[in-house]
């Protein structure tokens, strides 16, 4: 075990009826890290971190929170325990207004969602404003907001660039950087820009076919850039 991680997988297999998507998959994220986990469309990285959420099912020992068996425990519980996870759709709802979610989560004491405004200041003259009714990185920026303000362990932030212009992502990425590094979050990330990715990212993983294809810190990853290309075609 390794006792800096506040994320341990441990030969996580996922299937979908009898179809494995994932096989095998060994990854650590540690306190202050930012992990990216990459791979092309239909890779298994969303199976990855619906698994962790606890939303699929896997076997004991295959995810371990600060050191602690997640075998068998329900995704509200996880949450409780310090998961945070931003699906791809964001999982807002455009009828409430910004201020509705952070009570909706339980966020009510107005210092929780003033420490959530301080990483995104342009949500704060949106307070009101009903989610349906924002812009796509304003949207992004509410679904993050939300996340942090629970003070999560770990940070799991699935395609937060679906459907952003490259300069919102641009601005999003530094944020979940610097909360990393001064919270001790640790954070896995599945990212599409996986350049950007990895200028902010410690470290890396591939998914190739649902399996480990390379792994290694972001630097060594940013050099294999065939490796990069084929597993983005899906090729290889
Ligand atoms: P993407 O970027 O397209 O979301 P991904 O790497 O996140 O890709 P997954 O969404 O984890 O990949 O999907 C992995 C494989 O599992 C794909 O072949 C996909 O078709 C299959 N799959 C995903 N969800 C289901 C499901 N609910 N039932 C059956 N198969 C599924």
């Amino acid at each position: 075990a390794d006792t800096g991680a506040v994320l341990e997988v441990n030969n996580l297999s996922v299937s979908y009826d009898r179809s494995p998507v994932v096989r095998d998959l060994t990854l650590t994220v540690r306190s202050g890290e930012v992990v990216a986990l990459l791979g092309a469309n239909g890779a298994g990285k969303t199976t990855t971190l619906r698994a962790i959420s606890g939303l699929l099912r896997h076997a004991p020992g295959a995810v371990k929170l600060g050191g602690s068996d997640l075998a068998g425990v329900a995704p509200p519980a996880r949450a409780r325990l310090g998961i945070a996870h931003v699906p791809s759709d964001r999982g807002l709802f455009f009828g409430l207004t910004v201020a509705e979610h952070f009570r909706l989560d339980g966020q009510g004491v107005a210092g929780d969602i003033d420490a959530a405004f301080d990483h995104f200041p342009a949500l704060r003259p949106l307070k009101d404003r009903k989610a349906g009714l924002m812009s796509g990185g304003e949207q992004q920026m509410l679904a993050i907001a939300r996340a942090l303000a629970r003070k999560p362990r770990l940070l799991m932030l699935d395609e937060m660039s679906l459907g952003l212009a490259p300069v919102i992502v641009g601005r999003l990425l530094p944020v979940v950087r610097e909360y990393a590094t001064t919270t001790g979050t640790g954070v896995l990330l599945v990212e599409q820009h996986v350049h950007m990715a990895l200028k902010l990212a410690d470290r890396g993983y591939v998914l190739s076919h649902g399996e480990l294809a390379a792994s290694g810190t972001a630097a060594e990853l940013s050099r294999d850039s065939a490796l990069l290309a084929a597993s983005y075609l899906g090729g290889e």
